[in-house]
C-alpha cells in the first residue's frame, strides 16, 4: 500500500466524498470530494505551467482554502512543496528562490511588480498569483482545467517538501522532507492522540510552517477528519468557533491569549477533546492556569522543521507541565555530551539527538551542513538541550546556542525562567546571557510583567533562596512585550543584541 499523504486524501475522497474536509469561518464546507476535484484542476494548471515531478513549487501567499489546496495539488503531481513565510521581504525571497530554483512561484497579487522583476532576474520560469480570498490567476486558470489530472506514483523516499528553517541562529537552510517522513509522523500522531474522522480541528496556525502545515493538516488527512480553517489567529474567532471544534492546536501564545479572554470559559471548553501546544516552550504557569480555568490539561509536544514531531505528553496519563513528554513510538531519543557526542546517563542535561522515520533527508544543497548535524548512525543533533527524568519524561532546557556560561558554570535558561514565571505579577520571562567583564557572560532576565508594582529588586529577592548564586540574574529588565516571531518563539538573539552592553557599559 502507498504510504503518502496524497493517497490518504485520495482514498478518503473516494470512500466518503461528502465528508467535510475544510469548514470556513462563514460556515461554508468544502468536502473531501470537492477538494479532491479542485486539487485535480490546480494540479493540471501546474503541469500546464511546466512543472514536472521533483520540481519545486514555491508559495508565498496568505492562508486560504485554496492555498491549502496548492499543497495537495503539488503532491498530486509529485512536485516538491516549498512554503515561505508571508513576512519575508523581497530581499529574503531573492535568497530562497535563488537557492531552491523553483519551476513555479505562487505569490500575492500585490507583490506582482516586485516578483515579476525578481523572477526575471533569477530565471524562475513561471509565476501565478493567489489572493487572500483564494482568487487571482491561479484560481481563474484552474477553472479551465479538467479535474482528472493523474496522481503521480510517489515512493516513500521521494521529496515531498522543502521547509526553510527559521534561521534564528544563522542562515536559513532548506530542510528536505520525504513522503515517508510526513506520512509516518502523521500516522503516529493520529494514533497517539486518538484522532478520528469525527475530529474537527480549529486551525489558526500559519500554513508555511511545520506545525500548521504538517502536524495540523497531515494528521487531519491521516484520520479523515475536518479542519475549521481560520485565516489567522484571532482569539474572539477561536471562542466563537470553539463549539464546533473538538481539537485546538496552538503555540503557547494562543493559550495565554485565551486565558486573557473573558469569553473563554470552562463551559465553552467542556466538549473539547484535546488542546495541543508546541513550537515554543509552554510555561508551567500557563499550563496550570489553563487546567484550573478550563478543566483541560494542555498536551505539550516537541518537534522541529527537520524532524516533524519527536516527543509528546501522553494522551492518557500525566501531562506534565514544563515537560514535552515521551519520545513518540518509533522515535529514538538520546541525550549526549555536546562536545564528545557520548551518550549521557539518565538525569544529566545534554544535547538532544533523535532518530526515526520522521527525521529529514538533509539540507537542500548543503551536504556539509547535513553531515555536521546528522550523525553517521542516523541520529540528528537537534541543537536543543534537555534532560530525561526517571519516568522517561523529556524536558527541554533551552537551545544549545542560548545556553549561558557564567563564570565557567552552565546556566540553563528554562530553569531560571520557570522560577521567574511563577513569581506573582510576572506574565512571562526570557533569560539570556550577555558579555560580562568578570564572568564571561552575565545572566539577564527580561520580564514582561502583569503588574506595574513588580520591580527588579522584587524579582531578584524572590529568586535568592531558590537558585545557586551563579544562576541568579544580575539584572532584571522589564519590557511591555517580549519580541516573538510568527510562531510565538521569543527572539533571544534580538534580546542579546538589545542588552549586549548592559554589563560592559556598566563597568566602563
Ligand atoms: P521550528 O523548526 O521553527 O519548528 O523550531 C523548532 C524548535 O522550536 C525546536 O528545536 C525547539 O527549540 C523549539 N520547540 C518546539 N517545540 C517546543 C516545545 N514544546 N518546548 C520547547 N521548545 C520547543
Amino acid at each position: 500500500m502507498r504510504q503518502d499523504m496524497f493517497s490518504r486524501f485520495q482514498a478518503r475522497a473516494a470512500q466518503v466524498p461528502h465528508a467535510p474536509f475544510l469548514i470556513l469561518p462563514d460556515g461554508k464546507v468544502i468536502t473531501y470530494g470537492a477538494a479532491y476535484a479542485r486539487s485535480g484542476q490546480i494540479a493540471g494548471l501546474f503541469r500546464a505551467k511546466g512543472v514536472t515531478p521533483g520540481d519545486r513549487i514555491a508559495v508565498q501567499v496568505e492562508k486560504s482554502a485554496t492555498a491549502l489546496l496548492t499543497y495537495l495539488a503539488t503532491m498530486r503531481i509529485g512536485a516538491v512543496y516549498l512554503p515561505l513565510n508571508t513576512g519575508y521581504t523581497a530581499g529574503e525571497l531573492r535568497f530562497f528562490l535563488g537557492d531552491a530554483e523553483p519551476a513555479l512561484f505562487i505569490h500575492r497579487p500585490e507583490d506582482e511588480a516586485a516578483m515579476s522583476a525578481l523572477c526575471a532576474e533569477l530565471g524562475v520560469p513561471a509565476r501565478l498569483t493567489l489572493d487572500s480570498q483564494g482568487g487571482g490567476e491561479l484560481a481563474m486558470l484552474a477553472d479551465g482545467q479538467g479535474e482528472n489530472t493523474p496522481v503521480h506514483d510517489v515512493q516513500s523516499e521521494d521529496l515531498a517538501a522543502i521547509l526553510y528553517t527559521s534561521g534564528t541562529t544563522g542562515r536559513s537552510k532548506g530542510a528536505m522532507l520525504s513522503q515517508g517522513n510526513l506520512a509516518s509522523n502523521a500516522a503516529t500522531l493520529r494514533d497517539y492522540w486518538r484522532y478520528t474522522e469525527q475530529d474537527r480541528l480549529l486551525h489558526a496556525l500559519p500554513i508555511f510552517h511545520t506545525h500548521g502545515l504538517f502536524v495540523a493538516t497531515n494528521i487531519t488527512l491521516a484520520a479523515g477528519a475536518a479542519i475549521i480553517l481560520l485565516p489567522k489567529f484571532d482569539v474572539k474567532e477561536l471562542v466563537r468557533l470553539m463549539p464546533q471544534a473538538s481539537v485546538l492546536m496552538g503555540v503557547p501564545t494562543f493559550y495565554s491569549r485565551l486565558l486573557a479572554e473573558p469569553g473563554f470559559t470552562r463551559e465553552l471548553a467542556s466538549h473539547m477533546r484535546l488542546f495541543v501546544s508546541g513550537s515554543a516552550p509552554l510555561s508551567a504557569e500557563v499550563h496550570k492556569e489553563f487546567s484550573a480555568r478550563s478543566g483541560h490539561a494542555i498536551l505539550e509536544r516537541y518537534g522541529m522543521t527537520e524532524t516533524n514531531m519527536n516527543t509528546s505528553n501522553p494522551y492518557d496519563g500525566d501531562r506534565v507541565p514544563g515537560s514535552v513528554g515521551f519520545p513518540l513510538p518509533g522515535v529514538e531519543l538520546r541525550i549526549t555530551n555536546p562536545e564528545t557526542g557520548e551518550e549521557l546517563p539518565q538525569g544529566e542535561v545534554g544535547g538532544i539527538e533523535v532518530r526515526g522515520p520522521n527525521v529529514f533527508k538533509g539540507y537542500w544543497r548543503l551536504p556539509e551542513k547535513t553531515a555536521e548535524e546528522l550523525r553517521p548512525d542516523g541520529f540528528f543533533i537537534t541543537g536543543d538541550m534537555g534532560v530525561v527524568d526517571a519516568r522517561g519524561y523529556v524536558s527541554i532546557v533551552g537551545r544549545a546556542k542560548d545556553l549561558i556560561i557564567c563564570g565557567g558554570f552552565n546556566v540553563y535558561p528554562a530553569e531560571v525562567e520557570a522560577l521567574i514565571d511563577a513569581i506573582p505579577g510576572v506574565a512571562e520571562s526570557a533569560v539570556i546571557g550577555v558579555p560580562h567583564p568578570d564572568m564571561g557572560e552575565g545572566v539577564v532576565a527580561v520580564v514582561q510583567a502583569r503588574s506595574p508594582d513588580l520591580d527588579e529588586a522584587a524579582v531578584i529577592a524572590a529568586l535568592s533562596g531558590e537558585l545557586a548564586r551563579f544562576k541568579q540574574p544580575r539584572r532584571v529588565v522589564f519590557v511591555p512585550e517580549l519580541p516573538r516571531n510568527t510562531m510565538g518563539k521569543i527572539q533571544k538573539k534580538q534580546l542579546r543584541e538589545t542588552y549586549g552592553d548592559l554589563f560592559v557599559a556598566a563597568s566602563a
